[in-house]
C-alpha cells in the first residue's frame, strides 16, 4: 500500500504533468472510485477545470484547481497514476479513469483491487475533511514534546498508534516498522509510556525512515510504481519491513515476525526489547 513517501514520489512525478494543465475530457469507467456519485456526473464535472497545484497531505493527493474546488485522490492498496502523450497510453485492463488534459497529456488511473477513491470536494470542505481524518504532517513542524502529546494516555501499541493516520498522518506498515528499528522501540510498548528520550528517537526515526523512502522514490513492492512507469529503491534500504529471518544489520540478532492489529510486524528482538533493560553505570 502507497504511504507517505510513495505518494510524495506520484506527487513530483505528476506535478509537472498535471499543474497549469486544463482538463478537456474525462471518463470514469468504474463507479466504485467516485461512488456515492455516478462516475459520468463526476467526469463532467472535472472537465473545464484548470489544474493550478498537486500536493500531498498523509496519503492524499490534493489535486487543486483554480475554481477553488479540489480532488482527493487515495490510491488505498493499489492505486497509481500513469501520464503519456495523448492517445499513447498503453491498454490496460486495470485502467478505471482518464483525464485529457490541453498540453497533450493523458493520465490514467489505474488500481487492480479497486479500493483507490476520487473525491471531488468544494472548496470550503476541504479543511474539515481532512482534519477529522488525519493528524499532523510527520515531516512537518513535528517535535519529540508534539508527539508525545498526540500518544499521550494511548495504551494501544505503538505500532497500532502510529498506523491511525489521526495520530500522524501518512504511516503505513512499512515505515511504522522502519521507523521503530530506527527508533530501538519495541512495537508492542504502550504508545503512551515513552519517556522524553524514546520519543526523541521516535521522532528522529520517523523523519529517518520517510526521508529515505522519498529520497529512494518510494518501495516498489507488488503494485507500486510511478506514473512514469518506473520503480523505487526503498525495498533495498528495509532494516526489517521484509526481513523476518534474516539478521539485523546492527546486531545479527534473527529479525522477528509478529502480528499487532492484525498487521504483519517485524523487529529486532535485541535491538527493540520488549522491557527497558536498566544499564547500571
Ligand atoms: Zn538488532
Amino acid at each position: 500500500m502507497p504511504e507517505l513517501p510513495e505518494v510524495e514520489t506520484v506527487r513530483t512525478d505528476i506535478a509537472p504533468v498535471l499543474e497549469g494543465a486544463r482538463i478537456t475530457g474525462a471518463a470514469i469507467d468504474d463507479p466504485r472510485l467516485v461512488r456515492p456519485f455516478a462516475p459520468e456526473i463526476v467526469a463532467a464535472e472535472l472537465v473545464g477545470e484548470r489544474i493550478q497545484a498537486v500536493e500531498r497531505r498523509g496519503k492524499y493527493l490534493v489535486v487543486r484547481f483554480d475554481s477553488g474546488r479540489v480532488l482527493l485522490i487515495h490510491l488505498r492498496m493499489t492505486g497509481s497514476l500513469r501520464h503519456a502523450r495523448s492517445g499513447m497510453l498503453a491498454d490496460d485492463p486495470h485502467r478505471r479513469a482518464v483525464l485529457k488534459l490541453d498540453n497533450g497529456s493523458d493520465v490514467a488511473y489505474r488500481d487492480v483491487r479497486r479500493f483507490g477513491t476520487w473525491e471531488l470536494l468544494e472548496a470550503d470542505e476541504l479543511v474539515g475533511y481532512l482534519a477529522t481524518r488525519l493528524g499532523p504532517e510527520p515531516l512537518g513542524a513535528m517535535s519529540a514534546a508534539r508527539l508525545g502529546r498526540r500518544l499521550a494516555g494511548r495504551r494501544a501499541p505503538l505500532k497500532a498508534a502510529l498506523l491511525d493516520q489521526r495520530t500522524l498522518a501518512g504511516l503505513g506498515n512499512i515505515y511504522v516498522d522502519e521507523a521503530l528499528w530506527y527508533a530501538r522501540l519495541n512495537p508492542l510498548r504502550p504508545a503512551g509510556g515513552l519517556d522524553v528520550e524514546e520519543l526523541r528517537r521516535l521522532n528522529r526515526g520517523i523523519r529517518k525512515a520517510l526521508r529515505l523512502g522519498i529520497e529512494r522514490q518510494g518501495a516498489s513492492l507488488r503494485d507500486y510504481s510511478r506514473p512514469d512507469g518506473e520503480s523505487g529503491g526503498m525495498q533495498d534500504e528495509f532494516r526489517v519491513y521484509g526481513r523476518d529471518g534474516m539478521r539485523c544489520g546492527r546486531c545479527r540478532t534473527v529479525i522477528a515476525k509478529t502480528r499487532i492489529g492484525g498487521r504483519g510486524t517485524h523487529y529486532c528482538p535485541r535491538c527493540q526489547p520488549e522491557l527497558e533493560v536498566s544499564v547500571v553505570a
